[in-house]
């Protein structure tokens, strides 16, 4: 299979050029980290890449690697601020291996001994999602 064109018109390039808004956690020259507004559990977040790619397939060795010291330096900071025991990364590549928003993203979210993760595709409450983004900002910044 080849990777699709990248689409400039996905949800996460517009909040990347500030037309659609986030809950902002960290940002630094290559990545930005924001709220997941679905989230599988408190603190749920996202790290995306500045450089416009799809997913892991298509991205540099580069970007991934980004990324990847950014979802960790966010989950050091969920652990300290949500008190989580163990963080669990989600990345998916493709319809058919789960992905739904087409730029380039890794979940980031914070566990607790013995609470299994929330279902995927529900709307969370706006309050607490902007409440955990900024616990996590604080940290972060
Ligand atoms: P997936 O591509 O399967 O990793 O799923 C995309 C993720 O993006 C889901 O967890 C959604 O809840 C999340 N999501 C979609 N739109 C937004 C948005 N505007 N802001 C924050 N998170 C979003």
């Amino acid at each position: 299979m080849q990777t699709p064109a990248y689409d400039t018109d996905n949800i996460f390039a517009k909040i990347l050029r500030g037309e659609m808004p986030c809950f902002k956690v960290y940002e630094d020259d290559t990545v930005l980290a924001f709220m997941d507004i679905m989230p599988r559990g408190e603190g749920h977040c996202l790290v995306i890449p500045k450089a416009a790619c799809r997913n892991m397939l298509d991205a540099s060795p580069e970007t991934i690697s980004h990324v990847h010291q950014a979802a960790q330096k966010v989950a050091h900071a969920a652990l300290e601020v949500f008190r989580a025991d163990g963080i669990t990364i989600q990345q998916f590549n493709e319809d058919a291996g789960g992905q739904e928003v087409y730029h380039y993203h890794v979940h980031v979210i914070p566990r607790h001994e013995g609470k299994r993760m929330g279902p995927a595709g529900v709307m969370g409450d706006m309050e607490a999602i902007k409440a955990n983004g900024e616990k996590l900002a604080g940290v972060l910044n």
